[in-house]
């Protein structure tokens, strides 16, 4: 049963993809990169002025937990570790430790008063907040009750509310995943099922609106969950409408399928005029550029706006696994090179297409590498696009980059930090799960330590 669920990864969930005349040529090939202009000559991300705004203990406690980072031992591990700190100091203990530093640097805080003066703080910077829920599922780890399917619900209209009840952005965007309103097992069965029989779209969206449909085959108890699940999105979606964009993260290649198709209803419900609900492309699977495409297409047939949320992907180590163990083809490219092509390729056709519909696509370059940012900016003068326009943002990680996201806000472009809140005990998993992901960033900051370093001196100096 498991070989066949996994070996239906590579199928696109829609699989029959035309080709857009709008694309023109700008799909099959990659960015020729000019040499830098006097815009993207200031995205050189080498000044350590961006770290004026931070206090001593901000500048000291990131240089303290970069430097932790930095051994990959450390990193691989501290799922590890931070369990058995747990047991030694208990959890009153481990709390005191965590929250003044790790929790810190990468968390907003617990309480709404707490979340309210970090992003005020991100406000004066000049960065956006994009508040996320850390809630982490996946196979096994579902409890199946509908009760926990709708406290998780409650979590995310709450977000909503914060979101946008608050004055610290004019367009505040929230981060879902689905897997936490639809159980991660029902997503792999839809995944199965709908790779041989479509569903059409405007089954969800009838399903969205509360009527009682059947769909083929899922058994009573499968329909049944499926349909609470998607009154659940529906809430949110309606919660949301015209005040909150909502991102879906993308997850694994065994569900992702029934995540887009999920998606893909909520779009075609919720964004006739607007992009209110977007969807995440993963560039570093083969297929992420097909995807892409399809999405467009289908944007196009049904008339509805598309959100794009521009990735490389935060499970390669585990889809490579499991690829091996099920004797299937790796999805993953072969190379950091040809997931950096797929990335600046799909961008490029995104900003094409933004280019000449601003009003119906959006995308965000949510990336820490530099070039892709550099690149993105590049792009965006060249064919016109307004750096505060609406239709093109970055995004990076709350406490991650920040010499890339505080430069950029200084030149004017729109800038979000995907911000987690909640307990330590709650945010714990999503930490660990989140420096594993992105470990290769974590151990290549040291630019940004230099530059936090030299900052620290000035100041010093400076007395
Ligand atoms: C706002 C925001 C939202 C996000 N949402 C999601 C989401 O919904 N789903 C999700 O999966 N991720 C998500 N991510 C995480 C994102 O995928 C990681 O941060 C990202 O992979 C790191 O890539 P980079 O472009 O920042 O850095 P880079 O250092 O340029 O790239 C590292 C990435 O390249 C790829 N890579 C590395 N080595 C290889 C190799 N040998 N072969 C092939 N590819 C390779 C991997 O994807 C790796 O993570 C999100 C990130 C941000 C900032």
């Amino acid at each position: 049963m498991m070989v066949t669920m996994m070996c239906f990864r590579l199928r696109p969930s829609f699989p029959h993809l035309l080709s857009l005349r709008l694309l023109g040529t700008a799909a099959s090939r990659t960015v020729a990169v000019k040499p830098p202009d006097h815009d993207s000559a200031a995205l050189a991300f080498e000044d350590p002025s961006a770290f004026r705004v931070k206090s001593w203990s901000e500048l000291l406690r990131a240089l303290g937990v970069f430097h932790f980072c930095s051994f990959p031992l450390l990193v691989n591990n501290c799922g590890k570790l931070m369990s058995i700190a747990r047991t030694l100091l208990g959890r009153r203990g481990f709390s005191l430790l965590l929250r003044p530093t790790v929790y810190a640097q990468f968390v907003a805080g617990e309480s709404e008063s707490e979340i309210s003066q970090s992003m005020e703080k991100m406000s004066l910077l000049r960065l956006r907040p994009m508040l996320a829920v850390p809630i982490e599922e996946d196979l096994g780890e579902s409890t199946g009750y509908e009760k926990r399917y709708d406290d998780n619900m409650d979590a995310m209209l709450e977000c909503v509310r914060i979101s946008h009840s608050n004055a610290w952005c004019k367009d505040p965007m929230m981060q879902l995943k689905i897997t936490a309103l639809l159980s991660p097992e029902l997503c792999v069965k839809l995944t199965t099922v709908t790779a041989q029989q479509l569903y059409d779209l405007s089954l969800l969206v009838r399903a969205l609106d509360g009527e009682p449909v059947s769909f083929p085959g899922l058994n009573e108890s499968e329909a049944a969950h499926f349909l609470c699940a998607l009154r659940r999105l529906n809430k949110i979606g309606e919660a949301s409408a015209n005040k909150v964009r909502v991102l879906v993260d993308a997850e694994y290649t065994y569900m992702n399928p029934a995540l887009s198709l999920v998606t893909m209803a909520m779009m075609k419900k919720f964004n006739k005029d607007g992009v209110w609900i977007w969807n995440t492309y993963q560039c570093y699977l083969k297929e992420s550029r097909s995807l892409l495409l399809e999405a467009l297409r289908l944007s196009q047939d049904e008339g509805f706006c598309l959100g794009v949320k521009l990735v490389r992907g935060a499970y390669m180590d585990k889809e490579r696994k499991l690829a091996e163990k099920e004797g299937c083809l790796d999805p993953i490219h072969q190379s950091w090179e040809d997931t950096n092509d797929s990335y600046n390729g799909s961008l490029d056709v995104m900003l094409r297409v933004i280019s000449q519909s601003p009003e119906r696509y959006r995308i965000i370059v949510a990336s820490h590498n530099e070039e892709s940012v550099r690149l993105a900016a590049q792009q965006m003068e060249e064919l016109g696009i307004d750096k505060d326009g609406g239709s093109v943002c970055f995004g990076q990680l709350l406490g991650m980059c920040d010499h890339v996201s505080l430069t950029l806000a200084k030149e004017g472009y729109a800038v979000y930090k995907s911000v987690p809140y909640g307990s330590v005990d709650d945010t714990l998993p999503y930490l660990v799960r989140r420096a594993q992901e992105n470990r290769t960033v974590l151990q290549g900051i040291r630019k940004e330590r230099d530059l936090l370093r030299q900052e620290l001196y000035r100041r010093i100096c400076a007395r």
